[in-house]
């Protein structure tokens, strides 16, 4: 499991992390937006643009960078986006747990 307890039963939207194409609910992933300001790491999960979901893993965004979150958003990562997302995947855990 990811960082976080179990969430309770109730209905939540689900969503396909783009790295492990696990499927999770919303909650317990993290939104990568491709907004009016370019690729970036939606905290909020509010922002407007097309977004993706990833894992809070490290090995979910080594694998999804590597093309699948280009794919996803269906936009080319440019440096500036490889950049901060690479940054922010560093502070991640790279602990495998299933
Ligand atoms: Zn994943």
């Amino acid at each position: 499991m990811p960082a976080g307890k179990a969430l309770p039963r109730r209905r939540e939207p689900q969503r396909t992390c783009v790295g492990c194409r696990e499927v999770q609910g919303k909650r317990s992933l993290i939104r990568v937006v491709r907004g009016p300001d370019g690729i970036r790491v939606d905290q909020s999960g509010k922002l407007p643009g097309r977004g993706a979901y990833l894992h809070d893993q490290r090995s979910c965004w080594e694998k999804a960078l590597k093309g699948s979150l280009a794919r996803a958003l269906r936009a080319e990562l440019d440096e500036a986006a490889r950049a901060a997302l690479t940054e922010y995947m560093m502070i991640l855990s790279d602990e495998q747990n299933g």
